[in-house]
């Protein structure tokens, strides 16, 4: 069976304390659970994300930006660049989270900029995509999902795509009051992206890329979810906001996969 993944975003929360606190807790965790065969995942705020870093390192956690711009240096005031992203320790880069494209201006263009050069510095892009409400309710999800992994990926080679991560998200699914896509649904769209993902590249590369599904997960919807075929692992928000939450879906996870 194909390794899971579930990460969290932090979005613009966490002070450093909490962020110790919250590594503390997991650093407890995983002093009886050192097998876990889950691959975790922490995306926090620019501010702890060194702290974050070197608090991590001696646990089999994957660490990320939330974003970052494609240029190299510059006259870009209040940004960060991919080698400054890089020089804080992280392995993963959060890219076109449906937040930084409705209210920072970000493009399926952008995105492509910034993924190739997340690979170019080392650094895993964790691209992320989904359709809007309008779009679903009028019958085009299929359309814009895959536009922006065809454009996100455009120029990325079948190598690099073994660094690759795609996080579906559905801008209805994610955030309060939002609801939750239906296994069935997000499988779906998962097996539509690998379909392009085998035209792009090939089956072998589109079985390679992790596809995450992100959007009001919770205690009670992450076994259907994760057990579904093509959704690889998890990418979530508030549930994991609390270490306690996270550590739990990692239980729900890895029983779901009969790997406890
Ligand atoms: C998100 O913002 O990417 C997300 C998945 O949030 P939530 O789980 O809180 O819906």
């Amino acid at each position: 069976m194909k390794r899971k993944w579930i990460g969290t975003g932090w979005k613009m929360n966490f002070l450093l304390a909490e962020a110790e606190a919250y590594l503390s807790v997991l650093r407890e965790y995983y002093k009886s659970n050192s097998e876990n065969s889950v691959t975790i995942f922490l995306v926090p705020p620019f501010t702890v994300l060194r702290n974050v870093c070197e608090l991590a390192k001696e646990l089999p956690i994957l660490v990320g930006a939330q974003n970052m711009h494609w240029q190299d240096k510059g006259a870009y005031t209040g940004e960060i660049s991919p080698a400054m992203t890089k020089d804080c320790g992280v392995d993963l880069v959060e890219l076109g989270h449906s937040e930084r494209r409705s209210m920072f201006g970000e493009t399926d263009f952008t995105v492509n900029k910034k993924v190739h050069a997340a690979l170019a510095y080392g650094l895993k892009p964790l691209v992320c995509v989904g359709e809007s409400a309008l779009e679903k309710e009028f019958g085009a999800s299929l359309e814009s999902v895959l536009r922006q992994v065809k454009i996100a990926l455009h120029g990325i080679s079948r190598e690099q795509t073994g660094e690759v991560i795609i996080a579906y998200e559905p801008v209805w699914a994610i955030g309060e009051g939002s609801t939750p896509a239906e296994p069935g649904y997000a499988n779906s769209i998962h097996a539509a992206i690998r379909r392009v993902l085998s035209e792009m590249y090939d089956q072998a590369a589109a079985e390679r890329i992790p596809l995450l599904y992100g959007g009001s997960v919770n205690l009670e919807n992450s076994r259907e979810l994760i057990s579904e075929s093509e959704i690889d692992g998890l990418f979530v928000g508030r549930t994991a906001w609390k270490a306690e939450g996270l550590i739990e879906l990692i239980e729900i996870g890895s029983t779901a996969l009969g790997m406890k």
